[in-house]
């Protein structure tokens, strides 16, 4: 008899483009995420291939979270035929239209930009989706209740989402199918978010996929103040007369460091300057969450964060530009996207990273090949819209903020299901993290630990 089968079609061997196929021993097939590849550009090339299936051949998409990297292909899989349901919890369908809806307009234009500008010789200055894509694939999304046994595809597959406390709605997915059993760990948070609900262990499954962002990191210890090199920054910067830019992922990463900056300012550690948020996404997301009060921890109140009264959120591109077209003097400014690969974040790092006064503070994971990643390398200069830019800012990193589990933490998540699985695949990592992270699990659990290969192909039962 058939059996399932499982192939690795992204994030294996690297962070990005999360896409796993299960193919039923019926030969009904699933994707388990949807994401778009990002960093280097050997993957960023893998978004314009083929898919390796038809499309039209999948019979669902089970979404962990929001993320680009786990949502953002979508709309290229409806380009080239797929049309079936997507399943998702209610706070990630919320922010997956924006964040699809926000890739969709930033493929445009960054295409009508390149065509303009003449500075894409090599990369065809076309979108790899329009924006009546992202709409096609948003009219997909169907969503789901934590902690439900859904039956889907006529109940040959059942998925229970529980929640991963990464961001607004993710989850971990417990998959049942005629044969087997997987898990898909999704991005999993650590056991305290700044503004969510903690993850939950879901039921255990011969089959485990975790993710491996920091598989060979452990965060730091948290402090007695939390956040002092962000405050501190902020202090000195302010001191001489500087700009703070603060990149965030527009989604979850802002309502973070809005959460942090308005408690500093009301225990008087850094002052009460303009804080600028100019990010439409941002924004939007903001509204997410504020929405979702049952995915929110117990002590947020998302009203007193917005109603700070040096609060300016930035909507309009013509504000935008204004606030770009001359040098800011002691204000803060969150922007994305968070990796500094597009977005309003560049023009603020032209404006900003010549000036020694100003300070860049790098709030999350920056993927190879980044702009984010080469700043944090520590480059002299950086190419923005085809010239170069002097980097003589200040570049300080503030690791606090990561919303995905360290190593010690996925160990405890792992060795915590019930019963215990019997072969481990370490994917969403760079290849040195998932090695580490694989033999950890050996050594410390005694459970068979791999590494997939892009394209891999796996039998379950
Ligand atoms: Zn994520």
């Amino acid at each position: 008899m058939a059996s399932s089968t499982l192939t690795f079609l992204g994030a294996a061997g690297t962070v990005t483009g999360s896409k796993y196929l299960l193919t039923l021993p019926s030969g009904a097939r699933v994707l388990i995420d949807c994401g778009m590849f990002q960093g280097l550009k050997r993957l960023r090339q893998l978004n314009w291939e083929p898919f390796p299936v038809p499309p039209e051949s999948i019979d669902a998409v089970l979404l962990t979270h929001a993320h680009a990297d786990h949502c953002a292909y979508l709309p290229a899989l409806v380009k080239q035929g797929f049309d079936g349901p997507i399943w998702c919890t209610q706070g990630t369908r919320r922010l997956t239209e924006i964040v699809l809806r926000d890739a969709a307009f930033l493929q445009e234009r960054d295409a009508e930009d390149a065509r303009s500008g003449g500075y894409s010789k090599h990369d065809p200055p076309r979108p790899l989706y329009t924006v009546a894509d992202a709409e096609r694939a948003i009219t997909l999304l169907r969503t789901v209740q934590f902690d439900d046994d859904v039956a889907l595809l006529g109940g040959e597959l059942t998925a229970r989402y529980v929640r991963a406390g990464h961001i607004l709605g993710s989850a971990s997915i417990h998959v049942t199918t005629p044969d087997t059993q997987i898990v898909f760990s999704g991005d999993v948070g650590r056991p305290v978010h700044p503004v969510l609900q903690p993850p939950v262990i879901p039921p255990g499954a011969p089959t485990v996929l975790i993710e491996s962002t920091y598989g060979d990191r452990e965060h730091p210890e948290p402090a007695d103040l939390p956040h002092e090199a962000m405050a501190d920054a902020i202090r000195r910067t302010i001191a001489r007369s500087g700009s703070v830019l603060i990149p965030a992922f527009a989604v979850d990463r802002t309502e973070a460091v809005l959460k942090e900056l308005a408690k500093m300012i009301r225990d008087r550690r850094i002052p009460r300057v303009p804080i600028y948020v100019n990010s439409p996404m941002a924004l939007r997301a903001l509204d997410a969450y504020s929405d979702h009060a049952e995915d929110l921890r117990e002590d947020i109140h998302f009203d007193d964060i917005t109603e700070m009264r040096n609060l300016v959120l930035v909507e309009s591109s013509e504000d935008s530009k204004k606030l770009t077209s001359s040098p800011l003097e002691g204000a803060i400014v969150i922007t994305s996207s968070g990796m500094m690969s597009g977005g309003r974040v560049v023009h603020h790092l032209a404006q900003m990273l010549p000036a020694t006064r100003n300070c860049v503070i790098v709030t999350g994971f920056q993927a190879l090949g980044t702009r984010g990643r080469a700043l944090l390398d520590g480059v002299e200069e950086l190419k923005m819209f085809g010239e170069m830019v002097p980097v003589r800012a200040e570049i300080i990193r503030d690791e606090e903020f990561s919303v995905h589990a360290d190593a010690s933490e996925i160990i405890g998540w792992l060795r915590a299901l019930e019963p215990q699985p019997r072969t481990v695949y370490c994917v969403h990592g760079e290849p040195d993290s998932s090695t580490a992270l694989a033999a950890r699990i050996t050594a410390e659990l005694g459970v068979n630990a791999v590494v997939p290969e892009l394209g891999h192909e796996v039998r379950l039962s």
